[in-house]
């Protein structure tokens, strides 16, 4: 068919978004643009800008999206060098930041400026694991229980039967079951490797239902997902026990920094953080009890090809702030469900794997998961500097200048 009469059918609808590629012989990226005219005409827009780009839609399609019609493209800038003095991060960094919030880059750079000059980030992994929580339905609390005990007592029996049928590197590390009535949610935890893993724990927590199916008859296995894994809402499961990473990044700025790079004292920063970031966030019954992880999380999700949806647990965590017995700062962020890949996912699309570059953690680690843990502490680093930087411009009244310098 001509290109011309293709595009009249799509914007028809006698041709479906879904099934020009059958129309182009396989080809995608004559599909995608078929599917931005088509838009255009039943529009009657213009999708120029959506129509320029560099990566190749057919490494994406029936991968990473569907319908593809062109791209969004999201300036990105770099903040840094950025030290850490972590377990996986060692050295000075650069950070990729893709935002259309204007002030945002400037105030990462600043707080990576101050901290490289106090010395660096410590930064510390305190947990790292995914998880997913199958719903399963049985005749009674009673029988709940027995299988639960029964799961837990067999972690490596279904390891062997389920998990290792569908990935070399996901393991079954644990299983924390929950009983509500006849309902019973197995939140099951897995290693994941260098991977964000939620692909790798879906399969592998359905094969693992196929094994409980089997050995007890009457439980129906009725979800994948109960909504205990917790996956992209905001919760306090995961603010508690974890999922992802659980990372911790501190500092050390000494007084003299503070006020030289920052323009506030130790004593502000650390009244407004337990004033905003405490006393505020426990009467808004935030799980954020930070000033803005949102917004670095954010911007580095979208740089190097995360999962976006699970910035709402990027979000969460606690940003502390104290005045040394040495008059100096002591600053630390915790991060409690930091949900990271350096493979799979949005990762391996070119843009976003090279952004993973800058900071030396594209692709598979060696050993397996070393990177996703060295990307974890930098992006963990990243977060501090955001929160110092921010806070001491509050601290200093200098947000709404800041704002109306870069931000309009
Ligand atoms: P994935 O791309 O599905 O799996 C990772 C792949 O990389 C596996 O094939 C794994 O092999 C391989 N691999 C190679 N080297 C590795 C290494 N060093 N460490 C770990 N794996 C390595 O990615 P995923 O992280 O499991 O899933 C991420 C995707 O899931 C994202 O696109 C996200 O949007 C999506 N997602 C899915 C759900 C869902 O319910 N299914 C929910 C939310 C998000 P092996 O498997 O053999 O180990």
């Amino acid at each position: 068919m001509e290109f011309e009469e293709l595009v009249e059918k799509v914007a028809s609808g006698e041709i479906k978004l879904y099934q020009v590629e059958s129309y182009t012989n396989g080809d995608k990226r004559l599909a995608t643009e078929v599917r931005r005219r088509a838009l255009e005409k039943k529009l009657g827009i213009k999708l120029d800008n959506i129509g320029h780009y560099s990566i190749d839609p057919d490494r994406l399609i029936g991968r990473n999206i569907e319908n593809m019609i062109g791209v969004v493209q999201i300036p990105m800038g770099v903040a840094g060098p950025l030290k850490i003095n972590g377990e996986y991060a060692k050295g000075e960094f650069y950070i990729p930041l893709a935002t259309t919030e204007g002030a945002l880059v400037a105030s990462v750079n600043r707080g990576c400026s101050a901290l490289t000059a106090a010395g660096g980030v410590r930064t510390t992994l305190i947990d790292d694991k995914m998880a997913r929580a199958p719903l399963l339905k049985c005749p009674d609390a009673r029988r709940a229980r027995e299988v639960a005990g029964w799961v837990q007592n067999n972690l490596d029996y279904l390891q062997e039967k389920a998990v290792s049928k569908v990935t070399r590197h996901g393991k079954l590390r644990g299983v924390k079951p929950f009983i509500v009535g006849n309902n019973l949610y197995l939140r099951f935890e897995f290693e994941t490797g260098d991977a964000m893993g939620m692909n790798m724990v879906t399969i592998s927590s359905e094969e693992i239902m196929k094994v409980i199916e089997e050995k007890f008859p009457d439980v129906k296995y009725l979800a994948l997902s109960g909504n205990l894994c917790v996956d992209k809402k905001p919760n306090a499961l995961n603010f508690i026990e974890g999922r992802g990473k659980t990372v911790i990044a501190e500092a050390v700025i000494p007084r003299e920094i503070v006020e030289k790079k920052l323009k506030t004292t130790p004593e502000l920063i650390a009244e407004v953080n337990y004033r905003k970031n405490l006393v505020g966030s426990a009467q808004a019954a935030s799980y954020g009890f930070n000033a803005h992880f949102g917004n670095i999380v954010g911007a580095i999700f979208l740089a190097t090809g995360q999962d976006e949806a699970q910035i709402t647990e990027g979000s969460h965590g606690i940003t502390l702030a104290e005045v040394t017995p040495e008059g100096d700062l002591y600053m630390s962020i915790t991060m409690p469900s930091l949900e990271i890949g350096t493979v799979g996912g949005g990762t391996r699309v070119p843009t976003q794997r090279e952004a993973l570059s800058i900071m030396g953690v594209a692709g598979g680690g060696d050993p397996p998961g070393s990177n996703a843990k060295k990307f974890a502490e930098i992006v963990a680093g990243a977060v501090l500097a955001g929160e110092l930087s921010l806070l001491a411009a509050i601290a200093a009244k200098h947000l709404a200048k800041a704002h109306r310098e870069l931000g309009r």
